[in-house]
């Protein structure tokens, strides 16, 4: 039976907390009765520089019920970091972590999925959101074009995949060897490899507290997926400039025409062709600029360049051993 750990990460979220533990214990003391999961399993709950009550609560829970564990970060670094911290401290602990939202939307009831896809031996199973209809049409339209507008960037994410996932041992040892500050978890893990599979579930509202993902947090995250992701809007730059320029060209006959036909008003010609000419050719320099720093920038990040999934090594000592 695997030992699991159920990480958590917290902002601010008195309001459901003591509500979730009551839960989850429940799910969990359900799953090791079931002899599902290790009696040495575990929830982690990352409190993320919080304000208000959270850490006092997981402190409190946590004398009282042998299951209740806690980090606490410093101060507020966000939900991916308080999520990676989560993740490798988890890592040290057990054989997959289940990484989820403190306050419950995401169904719980398909935890045993989870495990049973791990014990058929993927590394990593990615909760997909089977419909949207309890989102606002705003989140709903805006995530699926994220989504998309994503995929047109050449990112590999999960459509309708949140932070919802388990992640086996190896595949934690592979992401503890990203070290970009800018993590982005959900780009990360396709990423990463190894065999994999989905969950389908319903997502529910929260039962209490409010979003900590205000829209301005929302756009921020966005963007940063993009950015840490793709270099295409570098690309774009450099396109741009080089379709200027070969229309400057364009620009820069019809003018002379005009001049031979005699229908250019004076000085008209030299300026239109300088105009763009010009032009196309500092975005096309703008675009060589950015085609290097896009390199710098993925040279920054040190990822790793691969992961070893299997080793096979013949211990030429034991194959000796063997004929004597
Ligand atoms: N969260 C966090 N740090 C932050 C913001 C959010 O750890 O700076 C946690 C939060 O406590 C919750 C999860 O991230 O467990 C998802 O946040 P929320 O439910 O508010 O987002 P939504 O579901 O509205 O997108
Ligand atoms: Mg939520």
């Amino acid at each position: 039976m695997p030992i699991v750990y159920f990480v958590v990460p917290c902002y601010n979220e008195e309001a459901v907390l003591p509500e979730t533990i009551k839960r989850l214990t429940a799910k969990l003391n359900q799953m090791i009765g079931n002899g599902k999961v290790s009696e040495e399993s575990r929830m982690l709950f990352v409190d993320d520089g919080s304000k208000d009550n959270t850490w006092n609560i997981i402190e409190e829970q946590s004398k009282q019920n042998k299951y209740v564990g806690g980090v606490k970060l410093s101060r507020n670094r966000g939900h991916q970091n308080a999520l990676v911290s989560g993740l490798m401290t988890a890592k040290e602990h057990c054989d997959c972590a289940i990484s989820l939202d403190a306050d419950l939307q995401d169904d719980i009831e398909v935890l045993d999925e989870f495990v049973d896809k791990f014990m058929e031996g993927c590394q990593v199973v990615y909760g997909v959101r089977s419909s949207r209809k309890k989102d606002t049409a705003f989140k709903r339209t805006t995530a699926q074009g994220y989504y998309k507008f994503m995929k047109m960037l050449g990112v590999d994410i999960v459509y309708n995949h949140a932070d919802y996932r388990l992640m086996g041992r190896e595949a934690l040892e592979a992401l503890s060897e990203y070290k970009e500050v800018n993590l982005f978890l959900r780009g990360i893990v396709p990423l990463i490899g190894y065999r994999c599979d989905y969950v389908y579930y319903e997502r529910s509202e929260r039962f209490a507290g409010e979003s900590k993902y205000p829209l301005k947090k929302m756009i921020r995250f966005a963007v940063d997926g993009i950015t840490s992701f793709s270099v295409k809007p570098l690309k774009v730059i450099f396109n741009l400039g080089v379709i200027i320029c070969f229309l400057s060209i364009l620009g820069f006959i019809y003018a002379l025409v005009s001049l031979i036909v005699g229908i250019a008003a004076a000085g008209w010609t030299s300026t239109i062709c300088s105009i763009w000419f010009l032009g196309g050719l500092q975005m096309l320099c703008i675009g060589i600029v950015g085609t290097y720093v896009g390199k710098i920038y993925n040279e920054v990040k040190h990822r790793p360049r691969y992961h070893i999934e299997k080793k096979i090594i013949n211990e030429e000592n034991d194959y000796f051993s063997d004929i004597e």
